[in-house]
């Protein structure tokens, strides 16, 4: 069960301004190898044509939502575009029970809320080549009204100021870039020291002689 102190769960925690292509790069990297598991976010905003409760998001009316930020429910939650969005702590309980890797979808707020939070995630910012091409590309998109882009637009401006909140940024300028990008990421995360504990260990027990009790330093010569 969750209680209120930091999560090592190894996970990813994935933002990117409006239109920048995040639920598509996400989507392509849970068909991937790895064991990801999308962390499913609860929210108030309408649900869209096609999406469904409890894969996309958990639909829940304002009142529900505050009742649960009023009992402690969230790990972090923030009101995006004027809804408001929050990652429950069931989830993750959930998500830490499968014994596979969350991807968190937060904005900026969620992400540094989360940063206090997951002791052992890696925090990734895609964003896209120029504010130019983040316009052209919600105008294609086309679910967009024209005041409803420019509110877009300047909350990316916002969130692009964050981006020490971050690890990696990664530049979305073609989908399967960005896919090789966040592999490269993961690749470089397994060399981690901090996630080769266990291998060390492994390999250290096999041996009676034990060169860190002896030496205090395996790199000693
Ligand atoms: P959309 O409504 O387009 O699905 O998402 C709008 C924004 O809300 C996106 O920036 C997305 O990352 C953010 N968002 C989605 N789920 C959460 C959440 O659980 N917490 C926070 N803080 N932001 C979220």
């Amino acid at each position: 069960m969750h209680r209120d102190k930091s999560i090592d769960i190894f996970s990813i925690v994935v933002s990117a301004p409006s239109g920048t292509g995040k639920t598509t790069i996400i989507k392509r990297l849970m068909g991937k190898k790895r064991d990801f598991v999308f962390a499913v976010s609860t929210t108030t905003r309408l649900r869209r044509p096609g999406e469904k409760d409890g894969r996309n998001y958990y639909f829940v009316d304002e009142e529900k939502f505050k009742n649960k930020i009023q009992n402690d429910e969230f790990l972090e939650w923030a009101i995006v575009h004027e809804n408001y969005y929050g990652t429950t702590k069931k989830e993750v309980d959930r998500i830490g029970a499968s014994g596979k890797i969350p991807i968190f979808d937060v904005d900026t707020q969620g992400a540094k809320q989360l940063r206090g939070k997951l002791s052992n995630a890696i925090f990734i910012f895609i964003i896209p080549p120029s504010i130019d091409e983040l316009r052209k590309r919600l105008n294609e998109r086309g679910s967009d009204s024209k005041e409803q882009i420019e509110i877009r637009i300047r909350n990316a401006i916002g969130e692009l100021k964050e981006y020490r909140v971050y690890d990696y940024i990664v530049i979305n300028e073609s989908i399967e870039k960005t896919v090789e990008d966040f592999e490269s990421i993961l690749r470089v995360e397994d060399y981690r020291s901090a996630r080769n504990s266990l291998r060390i260990q492994k390999i250290l027990e096999g041996y009676s002689d034990n060169p860190i009790e002896e030496t205090g330093s395996i790199c000693k010569e």
